[in-house]
């Protein structure tokens, strides 16, 4: 009888071999003793013989599953998402799988909301953009257009004639959390036939959906970026919404982006691609540009509403965070009964408490970041690591008793509001107050239902979020983004800017937008509120072309991260060495400290290739990583094509 081939979700290069009393087919689960431990593991072979080496060969516990949870093919498709981000097969297939991998992220729960009303006759753009996508098989499809422009109503329709051919569909949007009115709206329209696959559910409940979907149940898939494997028998379609969002790219090992197995699988099964945004990443408009991706624009609002007029305030002549301007056009709005929706990506209620005497910030213990200062809980709390002290009030570097918050965080801005608006009903939304249980759904219905006057939030409020009673959106501090040390803020300030301005006017054509920053000049600050969307991608481009990143290269980081300092140093150092000689093919920037030294203890180190030449690249980095033997204390981290690089 044949052994048993073992993968495990662990860092390990090699899987294992094991010995079976009974077969057990690949695809399936099992328990299995590994060292002093029992750990699951996937079979993805029967050898028949022992490797060579191996004197005692172990038996397996038992089978979890008895109907296997994938086939040959996936098989291979797991072995490419392994070479390709560096990965062992365990840690891939773990990502693509139901129970591979524990959530640690508590989700909140999916937002109450009606589905959208059904649409009667398409437009004639969208007419058009279907014509497009359909004429003929196995193209890759963008869909351009601002938030409102009914892109939803050309996916959906695109999705019904795929079933209608016999094949699948996948959709995938960022954060399902936000996407309730999607779900609800999917399962009216396509009964019986819809899965939905993320993060929230219980592991019974996604292995549950990963049964219907494999059985062939189930042949709309809705989820977020994991949902790109999902084991659909004929795969005829693959909708990427809102492609510029930065989830859809992993951040913990395998690092994939979902745009990338899209298109790889695409490919492979001759499926089609639509890809869509009001504010595409900068890849994906030079690939239109270039002519390799479709580009399908929608213009206009179907339902009403028009691009709103986009104010910029400058904060170096106002005295805080709420500018005499946007005081103003709240009192007015306000006083006509209308909505006010405020955006700052800061959470907490300042981000900084200093000594005024020396200067001195108040850092993590554990991190190189500042400890931000959250007032319900009279505590500083560590965003990265999320620990917490109570505020010195002495400073700890010169004793002095002059401690003070500064900067602005979303619960400074919830009390500045009540103070200026002690009638209005404010309401703060952010991660914070999103942990309490039904939160989330009730503001949402409330704010759409016009009983809040003033919707103030995180990242959270930039998206989604359809209310038609909303007149004035504020980004209270554009620089929150534009100023960090990333290649792509600008074109992260593009977006957000955009996306707010989104969500004013979405129906009635008289919203406002006031755009605050410190730098109203910066190009992405100025060219979103004139709406010169064009403008602001040639000029971004010309800008990557000139400092030769991304799409004119593609990066490749390797992070090491260790408690010993020293360590961390001459391994980064090594690895380096193997590869300072790039020739034509990459450049080695660094190694140097990641802008964010230390992390929960650790030290972090790193270093980037900027590669003209991505395959070879990528085979000198892998050769080199398994060159160096593994140290005892380090942690290595291979990100390709990385969103961040803090
Ligand atoms: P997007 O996805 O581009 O943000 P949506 O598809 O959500 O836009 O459309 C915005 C609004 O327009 C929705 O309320 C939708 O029902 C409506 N809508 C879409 N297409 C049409 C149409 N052809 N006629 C009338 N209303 C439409
Ligand atoms: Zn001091
Ligand atoms: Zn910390």
């Amino acid at each position: 009888m044949p052994y048993l081939e073992l993968a495990f979700n662990l860092p390990i290069r090699s899987n294992y071999t094991y010995d079976s009393s009974s077969p057990i087919p690949l695809g399936c689960r099992v328990k299995a003793p590994l060292g002093k431990r029992t750990l699951v593991g996937w079979v993805v072979g029967h050898p028949d013989q022992v490797p060579e080496g191996v004197t005692e060969l172990r038996a397996v516990e038992k089978a979890v599953d008895t109907e296997p949870l994938f086939d040959e093919k996936f098989l291979e498709f797991a072995r490419w998402l392994s070479d390709l981000t560096m990965c062992s097969l365990g840690e891939a297939l773990s990502s693509m799988l139901p129970g591979g991998k524990r959530e640690s992220r508590a989700l909140p729960e999916i937002a109450d909301t009606d589905p959208a009303p059904v649409v009667g006759r398409l437009t004639e753009g969208q007419k058009k953009a279907l014509l497009s996508i359909f004429d003929d098989l196995g193209d890759w499809s963008y869909l351009y257009g601002v938030t409102g422009s009914g892109k939803t109503e050309v996916f959906l329709r695109s999705a019904e004639r795929t079933l209608e051919e016999g094949r699948g569909v996948i959709y995938l949007v960022p954060e399902i959390a936000l996407s309730h009115h999607l779900v609800e709206g999917l399962r009216q329209r396509f009964p019986g036939t819809v899965a939905v696959i993320h993060s929230g559910l219980t592991p019974s409940r996604r292995l549950t959906e990963w049964r219907r979907i494999q059985s062939g149940e189930a042949r709309f898939v809705l989820g977020a970026r994991s949902a790109i494997f999902a084991p659909l028998k004929r795969l005829g379609l693959v909708i990427i919404d809102e492609e510029h969002e930065g989830s859809y790219k992993s951040s913990a090992s395998p690092r994939y982006h979902a745009r990338q197995v899209a298109m790889k699988r695409c490919r492979d099964e001759g499926a089609r691609l639509i890809m869509g945004s009001a504010t595409p990443s900068v890849e994906a408009w030079s690939l239109m540009r270039d002519g390799r991706l479709r580009r399908l624009e929608l213009v206009g609002r179907p339902a009403g509403g028009e691009t709103p007029d986009i104010t910029i305030v400058d904060l170096k002549k106002e005295k805080g965070i709420f500018s005499k301007l946007l005081v103003e056009s709240m009192s007015r709005v306000l006083g006509e009964g209308r909505q006010v929706l405020l955006f700052l990506n800061r959470r907490g209620f300042s981000y900084q408490y200093s000594c005024r005497s020396c200067g001195e910030e108040v850092h993590c213990r554990h991190c190189s970041v500042p400890l931000t200062y959250h007032k319900s809980v009279d505590r500083m709390v560590c965003h990265y690591c999320g620990y917490r002290t109570r505020p010195p009030r002495t400073c700890p570097e010169c004793s002095s008793i002059e401690m003070q918050a500064s900067g602005f965080g979303t619960e400074r801005v919830e009390q500045d509001i009540s103070r200026l608006f002690p009638e209005k009903k404010a309401v703060r939304l952010d991660a914070d107050a999103a942990r309490r249980k039904g939160m989330l759904k009730t503001t949402l219905r409330e704010f759409r239902d016009g009983e809040i006057d003033i919707l103030l939030g995180t990242q959270m409020v930039a998206k989604g979020l359809n209310a038609p009673g909303v007149k004035l959106a504020c980004v209270l501090s554009a620089d929150t983004t534009l100023n960090l040390p990333d290649f792509r803020s600008s074109e992260r300030t593009f977006a957000l800017i955009m996306q707010v301005a989104g969500r004013a006017g979405r129906f009635v054509p008289d919203g406002e937008v006031v755009v605050q920053t410190f730098r109203p000049d910066a190009p992405a600050v100025r060219l979103a509120a004139k709406n010169q969307v064009a403008e602001f991608y040639e000029q971004e481009i010309d800008e990557r072309r000139i400092l030769g990143f991304p799409p004119f290269s593609r990066l490749f980081r390797v992070v090491i991260r260790g408690r010993d300092e020293g360590k961390v140093r001459s391994f980064i150092e090594k690895i380096a060495s193997e590869l300072s000689d790039g020739g034509n093919d990459w450049e080695l920037m660094g190694p140097a400290e990641c802008p964010i030294g230390k992390i929960s203890g650790q030290f972090r180190r790193h270093l980037i290739l900027r590669s003209s030449s991505f395959d070879r690249t990528h085979a000198a980095l892998a050769a080199a990583m398994s060159r160096l033997p593994a140290v005892y204390g380090l942690r290595i981290g291979i990100d390709i094509d990385p969103v961040s690089l803090l």
